[in-house]
């Protein structure tokens, strides 16, 4: 598989637009609340995973954070009070039990993943306690082929935390990184020398962490590309297996906290345009493969490898090694898969707490998946993960004549061809590396909701 990008400043401008991420399709904007009372025991029953005993992921939201960082959309909760994680890690207690009924407890727990917020806001003594319920309801495992990551707050783990997260099972981390120049860590709040994280790396090293993951944001107050430049250089340093380089967006009418950014501090596009193309160039020149949109992987990475052999996927957590299975969701505004089902939870603290006080799951909205639903996820997901489309097997597998029902697709199609995104050769459409940077681009043309005008304001842009 092709691994080149092509950096064309003209084609990014003119493409930057807003877009769904397509950790899912269809995306949470078609989330709804009309599902029947028994949605989730019949998909948890029927899907063909249950029926197979197939593995399961379980992904676990702790919303708590000690400050806000300024740029941050997340869900989360600002606080300092242990009691109000106390209190929601009693409700948390219960939905892993509630939750557990509904799976076989022999299926695997093959993919973990902490989520936040921030998962290590709680004290390791409070972690192993989290991890000692789901393990009395869920399988986990020990084996080298578990994938169990949590997300750090470097300011909140010392090197003896990482031994700890070790020895509770986790063989992953993902560091929040995001930029290392002091003048922009103290424009968005967030204060965390190299040399921390530095430490942090070592400790994982030493306890057999693989696939470290760093975030990176570019797009933030008082970032120019002298200042970029000396993070990235940094970064390659410290040689994180995975890296993912989000655009800041800065939407204040929606984020509170983002309002403490000073606008005039922003850099202005082209700044951003030359910021990221930095950050490709750098990267790709320092060995890291561009796998998909904002990701790079090492080569010798899972993440790289399952890339190159065509065998990557993309989910809520992003892209992963694991084919799709039921998701278990569990905590405040998670959001899951079972079978054909989306399902997210209440996104309030206190709906989501009123729910599990009456010893009911707090299931908030969701949708369940059409069979075109289905043929239009897999189309957008050869497109998110392998940069081409099928048309032949596609057609094969869903029973359809590709270029019939998708004539009016690619009729628009043709634009993107035109301008160099797509070649269109034999049984395949192919990204080009102009157009692997635009690749939400490509997908949104095979999103029929998207093309049916239901769009929100609340999408990132595609730069
Ligand atoms: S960026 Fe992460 S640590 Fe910062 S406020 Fe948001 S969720 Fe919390």
């Amino acid at each position: 598989m092709s691994t080149g990008v092509l950096f064309d400043e003209d084609l990014m401008r003119r493409y930057d637009r807003e877009g769904p991420r397509y950790t899912s399709y269809p995306t949470a904007v078609q989330f709804h609340e009309a599902l029947g009372p028994d949605a989730y025991t019949q998909a948890a029953t029927s899907s063909p995973g249950a029926l197979a005993g197939a593995p399961l992921s379980l992904y676990v939201h702790i919303p708590f954070c000690q400050s806000p960082c300024f740029y941050c959309g997340c869900n989360k909760i600002i606080t300092r009070q242990m009691d109000q994680a106390d209190a929601y890690l009693s409700r948390l207690t219960k939905e892993i039990a509630l939750r557990g009924r509904h799976f076989d407890r022999a299926r695997k727990v093959e993919q973990l993943h902490f989520g936040g917020g921030t998962p290590t806001f709680l004290p390791m003594d409070r972690l192993a306690t989290v991890i000692g319920t789901i393990d009395r309801h869920f399988n986990l495992v020990r084996d080298d082929e578990r994938d169990y990551s949590i997300e750090i707050d470097p300011r909140t783990v010392d090197p003896a935390g990482v031994r700890t997260l070790a020895q509770l099972g986790f063989n992953r981390l993902s560091l929040g990184v995001q930029d290392y120049d002091p003048l922009v860590q103290r424009a968005i709040n967030r204060f965390q020398p190299a040399e921390t994280v530095t430490r942090l790396l070592q400790a994982a090293r030493e306890h057999g962490f693989g696939s470290l993951n760093f975030d990176l944001i570019y797009g933030l107050p008082r970032q120019t590309p002298e200042t970029f430049a000396a993070t990235l250089e940094k970064v390659i340093a410290q040689r994180p297996d995975r890296l993912a380089v989000y655009g800041y967006a800065h939407m204040p009418q929606m984020f509170k906290a983002q309002r403490k950014i000073v606008p005039a501090e922003l850099p202005d596009a082209a700044t951003r345009l030359a910021l990221l193309k930095m950050a490709i160039d750098t990267l790709t020149g320092a060995g890291y493969v561009y796998i998909g949109m904002d990701h790079f992987a090492l080569p010798d990475d899972t993440l790289a490898r399952a890339y190159a052999n065509g065998s990557m996927h993309r989910s809520f957590q992003g892209y992963t090694t694991h084919a799709s299975r039921d998701l278990v969701s569990l905590g405040v505004s998670a959001i899951g898969q079972v079978g054909r089902l989306y399902i997210q939870n209440h996104k309030t603290m206190s709906l989501y707490s009123a729910a599990l006080d009456q010893d009911r799951l707090p299931l908030h909205r969701g949708v369940v998946m059409s069979d075109e639903d289905l043929l239009r996820r897999d189309v957008i997901q050869q497109i998110m993960c392998r940069n081409s489309v099928d048309r032949e097997s596609t057609g094969r597998r869903f029973g359809i004549d590709f270029d019939i029902h998708f004539a009016a697709e690619l009729a628009r199609l043709e634009a993107l061809r035109a301008d160099g995104l797509v070649e269109c050769a034999g049984r395949r459409i192919e990204l080009t590396p102009r157009g692997r940077l635009l690749m939400r681009n490509v997908a949104m043309l095979f999103d029929a909701y998207k093309n049916a005008g239901a769009g929100t304001p609340r999408l990132s842009r595609v730069i």
